[in-house]
């Protein structure tokens, strides 16, 4: 089967071709929770695991998709491939692959990044127990992104007051106040919620229920939005003195970069994924990894992620304008053509076989 048979248009296309690979190879386990809410067509929603090679494995490697729902469809479709190619299906022994497909399906669902909260799952694992990341460069520019009408005077003031900004404090300062998450505005972007989402619970539950009794885990987390395109980008997302960095280059070489030492095309964040593995799994060694495939350049990026918020804070989602933002939101997390396709999944086969010979 060409590898392009193995992405989906639509998110239930992809939940299914998700199963019925899982089915064809004989998965170990295939586990659904189901979601509360439904997709704009009224479909279904749930998180599904699919598991190859023993549940008492020492050895684990976590391989997720859809954690900022869109970009599902890419991560959806290297799951599949990784099933459909024997990659993960036979496992070496003493390792088993968990396949965690659309972290938050409300966002895979509807072409969205956050989850039917508001919220970038991948900013929402913190303590909330603790005070709150403050990210004062977010409030200076939230009054911008969002105006109250896409076109005409408003919009254009916006984009002048956002280009004067980037002129005086440089493009990766812009990026770290917006993209770095923030928990004081939940009508913004990258928001990180002030509680747990029903996808971090539901992750949490997973990881407790699958992984909590191995010594060793590696963690794959399927993203798309920055960077070069189609080239993925191993990114570490912990300290650069952590540990698991080192172990991160030794499985992986020395493409692996590190926000937080200002190698990688993303801003540092806090609440990401690592931080729950790390709380839900005390015990074992943990090797992260977010592999982010690049689609459009940034700027592109950012301006699909405001108008996608626009359609969703001001307008009806059938309104012709907004299937115009709709259609460059989904274009700004997945490109739709062959040679693409067969890019991220060559890379994830790659990255992935890495991960199994280290954890071996
Ligand atoms: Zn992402």
């Amino acid at each position: 089967m060409d590898v392009v048979e193995h992405f989906a248009d639509r998110y239930s296309e992809a939940r299914e071709k998700f199963l019925d690979a899982a089915r064809d190879n004989a998965a170990d386990l295939v586990e659904h929770h189901p979601h509360p809410g439904v997709g704009p067509a009224g479909e279904a929603l749930a998180t599904e695991v699919a598991r190859f090679g023993p549940a008492d494995a020492p050895n684990v490697l976590v391989i997720g998709s859809g954690t900022h729902g869109i970009e599902g469809f890419c991560g959806s479709g290297c799951q599949v491939a990784l099933m459909r190619d024997e990659v993960v299906v036979r496992p070496p022994s003493g390792v088993a692959v968990l396949l965690v497909h659309a972290h938050n399906p409300h966002g895979f669902a509807w072409g969205r990044r956050v989850t039917e909260e508001g919220v970038d799952l991948n900013r929402n694992f913190i303590d909330f127990a603790q005070p709150l990341p403050a990210n004062p460069g977010y409030g200076a520019i939230h009054g911008w992104l969002v105006p109250p009408r896409w076109a005409g005077p408003e919009r254009d003031a916006a984009e002048a007051a956002i280009q004067a900004h980037i002129a005086e404090h440089g493009f990766a300062a812009w990026q770290q106040a917006l993209t770095g998450g923030q928990h004081t505005h939940p009508d913004g972007l990258f928001f990180g919620g002030t509680a747990p989402t029903w996808s971090r619970r539901t992750l949490e539950r997973i990881l407790h229920d699958h992984v909590g009794h191995a010594k060793r885990v590696g963690f794959i987390d399927l993203h798309t939005g920055l960077g070069p395109t189609g080239y993925g980008e191993p990114i570490f997302p912990g300290g650069p003195d952590d540990p698991a960095h080192a172990r991160a280059r030794a499985w992986y070489g020395a493409a692996v970069t590190c926000p937080a030492d200002g190698s990688s095309t993303s801003a540092t964040v806090h609440g990401t994924l690592y931080e729950g593995f790390r709380r839900a799994l005390p015990e074992a060694e943990i090797t992260p990894i977010a592999l982010e495939y690049g689609t459009v350049p940034i700027a592109d990026m950012l301006l699909a992620l405001r108008g996608d918020h626009w359609v969703h804070q001001y307008v009806d989602m059938t309104h012709p304008p907004c299937q115009e933002l709709k259609a460059r939101m989904r274009a700004a997390f997945y490109v739709e053509t062959d040679a693409w396709k067969r890019a991220v999944v060559d890379r994830c086969v790659e990255v992935v076989g890495w991960a199994l010979a280290a954890l071996r």
